[in-house]
């Protein structure tokens, strides 16, 4: 039987600042907007007031598990959302490809090396140091994660990612416990082999003879430590799937243990539409379904407004009208700002909006900042989202008797 559904759409870092207007105010929009009028609006502070918040967090907590009890670290998420298995007490960080010559980075991304000719680098790079069982996957592009299996480690570890170019870093116990000395310690001498390893391999000599960057050093970022937490079902009661391309979206929904349909960009194009039928489809047998679409937060980050307006438009038309089919509520909001003068996240309210019959509708008739902090659902915080869904869908514990 079809159950009464909600679907999230999570326009990644849709939120800005006036620049005369705003891209949601300049878009032309007007799916999103008919569900504004006809729905309740508000805005919506993922983290609370003037936080920052970065995407990890912020989706947890708009799901309902506080960042401050729930966050492993941004490496587990990374690692769940390519696939990875991990154990509890397993360290996961998040990885790059990289070009080093003469003990310099001289490329972060390799040259931005393809997800084709990064995969088969990944042979060589699981390995044991000591008592530690190193565990490495490609993922896309220049990026990938990997796994440090072993007694007595820690994520209290500095990056040895440089985060530009330049000298390269060795990473450094993070607190005075014997076990981030020793995860620093493999850390190092993980850098060491990976240096070796890829320098000896075949697929970078090629590289090196067709004038490529060689792909010659693993960069790793992101200490985190997994364990595992309750799930969405157990605290909720409800049925929830995850319809994503990033793999943090992924990770996170996985963490939680929703069910993930991971849709990844085809030729680096986001596929919008296919996550909206997916989406919609997938309302048809779970109470929540949430779909995360990335392009505005890289506009946003890029100070690109053009194609921030031109996303919005892109997701009113090739998204709206497929979930809006589905007869699910609709809630529409993001996981944060990310203004294209400043380039960043940043800590103001983005915009919300519920389309649903068991809710109430306001006198707010189009989606964007100025116009929904009219809207009747005032300010709310990430963590109202839960509390409102789980009353839309009838499934709200009495408080009291
Ligand atoms: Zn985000
Ligand atoms: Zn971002």
């Amino acid at each position: 039987m079809k159950p009464n559904s909600v679907i999230l759409l999570i326009i990644d870092g849709v939120g800005d600042l006036p620049t005369p207007k705003t891209a949601l105010q300049a878009a032309k929009k007007p799916n999103m907007d008919k569900l504004a009028a006809e729905g309740i609006t508000g805005m919506f502070s993922p983290l609370g007031r003037g936080i920052v918040p970065g995407s990890d967090t912020s989706h947890l907590q708009i799901f309902g598990y506080e960042p401050e009890v729930f966050y492993p670290g941004r490496g587990p998420l990374e690692a769940l959302g390519i696939g990875m298995e991990l154990k509890p007490g397993d360290i996961a960080f998040r990885t790059n490809f990289g070009t080093a010559k003469d003990n310099k980075l001289v490329d972060r991304r390799a040259g931005r090396i393809q997800t084709e000719e990064a995969q088969p680098l990944q042979k060589y790079l699981s390995t044991k140091i000591d008592d530690v069982e190193i565990i490495f996957r490609a993922s896309v592009d220049h990026r990938g994660a990997v796994i440090f299996r072993g007694p007595g480690l820690s994520r209290h570890v500095s990056d040895t990612d440089p985060h530009e170019t330049g000298e390269l870093v060795k990473a450094i116990p993070l607190d005075n416990t014997p076990e981030a000395e020793k995860t620093a310690k493999i850390l190092n001498k993980y850098m060491e082999f990976s240096m070796n390893a890829l320098g000896n391999a075949e697929e970078n000599k090629l590289r090196e003879k067709n004038k490529k960057l060689p792909a010659n050093i693993l960069l790793l970022r992101g200490a985190g430590e997994y364990r595992e937490v309750p799930s969405f079902i157990e605290r909720f009661s409800i049925e929830a799937a995850c319809v994503a391309g990033g793999a943090l979206y992924c990770g996170v929904s996985k963490y939680i243990g929703m069910d993930v349909f991971r849709l990844p960009k085809k030729n680096n194009v986001e596929i919008i539409r296919e996550k909206a039928v997916a989406a919609a489809k997938a309302a048809e047998k779970y109470e929540l379904v949430f779909l995360h679409v990335k392009g505005c937060d890289n506009c946003g980050h890029d100070g690109d407004f053009k194609g921030k307006k031109e996303m919005i438009e892109k997701i009113d038309k090739e998204v709206i009208p497929f979930i809006k089919k589905s007869g699910a509520s609709i809630i529409i909001t993001g996981d944060h700002s990310t203004p294209v003068s400043w380039k960043a996240h940043s800590g103001h309210e983005v915009p919300i909006l519920i389309w649903s019959k068991e809710e109430r509708y306001d006198k707010v008739k189009k989606f964007d900042e100025l116009n929904c902090m009219n809207g009747g659902l005032g300010h709310i915080n990430g963590c109202d989202i839960m509390p409102l869904i789980l009353n839309i869908l009838k499934k709200a514990e009495k408080y009291g008797s």
